[in-house]
Order: structure tokens, then sequence, then C-alpha cells
């Protein structure tokens, strides 16, 4: 390995090393203890649920998503639109930091993955074939979340 090479590989361990430092830390039997099977599957084995079959896919109601794993705030219902794939999609999170991307090389072409920043759960995935403003859609999985009415506490 050259020096170069070397450098360049403790670069990306340290990166990975970050990318896996969460705030929220529980063990794989606490996870499965405080979520439903379908949460645990999406949110902690990058499970994906079936199109048109999640409880968020067609909703309008106002409000926010957040993260059904933590209760960290995701996706403002504002920028939710109907992207028709039977998948939740905005088209930005609710934060920049509410979220974080990294490359899922699980299928034969590369996707971008997307986890709570919070606790690390998977999400869903984030595609570049989006409307205005952002050109972004981030499909996300509705078992991965928890919707917050923005009037229910007013
Ligand atoms: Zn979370």
């Amino acid at each position: 390995m050259s020096s170069r090479a070397l450098e360049q590989y403790i670069e990306n361990m340290k990166q990975k090393h970050e990318n896996t430092t969460y705030e929220v830390v529980k063990s794989d039997e606490q996870w499965r203890e405080s979520l439903t099977a379908e949460e645990y599957r999406v949110l902690r084995r990058a499970g994906t649920e079936r199109a048109f079959t999640g409880r968020y896919h067609d909703s309008k109601d106002d409000g926010v998503y957040v993260c059904a794993g933590c209760g960290n705030p995701l996706f403002d219902s504002q920028s939710k639109f109907d992207s028709g794939s039977g998948w939740p999609s905005y088209v930005e999170p609710i934060a920049a930091n509410a979220v974080e991307e990294r490359e899922d090389r699980s299928l034969f072409f590369v996707r971008t993955e997307v986890r709570c920043r919070r606790c690390g759960g998977h999400l869903g995935h984030v595609f570049t074939d989006g409307p205005e403003p952002t050109g972004l859609r981030y499909c996300m999985n509705s078992a991965a979340m928890s919707f917050s009415g923005r009037g229910a506490n007013a």
C-alpha cells in the first residue's frame, strides 16, 4: 500500500467511525423491544415496506414526521409531495442535520441511503428526480416515522 493510499484508507476509516457515532445508542435487543416488528425491520435492518402499504404515503395532514426510533424531527408536511411511488416523499429534510446520507451499494446500482442523524435508523433513500425547488425526492418508509399533527397541542 503506498503512503497516499494508506492516508486515504485512514481518512476513510475516520469518517466511517464518525458516521457511526450517534446520540441515541441501543443494543439490538433493546431496539427489538422498543419497536414494532415492522419498525425494527425497516429502521434497524434497512428493510423497505411494500409500496402503498404504509400509513403515510397518502397523508396530506399538516404537521411534522419524526423518527419512530428516537423522536428526532425529520420532515415537515410542507415539504411532502405526491410522488405516486407509494412511499411518503419529501423535497427536503426539516433541517440539514436531521438526517445522514451515505452510499448504499446493496443493489446493482448505487443509491443514497438516508438515516436518522440521531439514532442511525434507516429511513429510506434520496433520489435526484424530485420536483422543484430542490429536485430531490426523499423516498421514506412510513414504518420508520411517526406523525405529529401541528394542531394537536395548540
Ligand atoms: Zn432516530
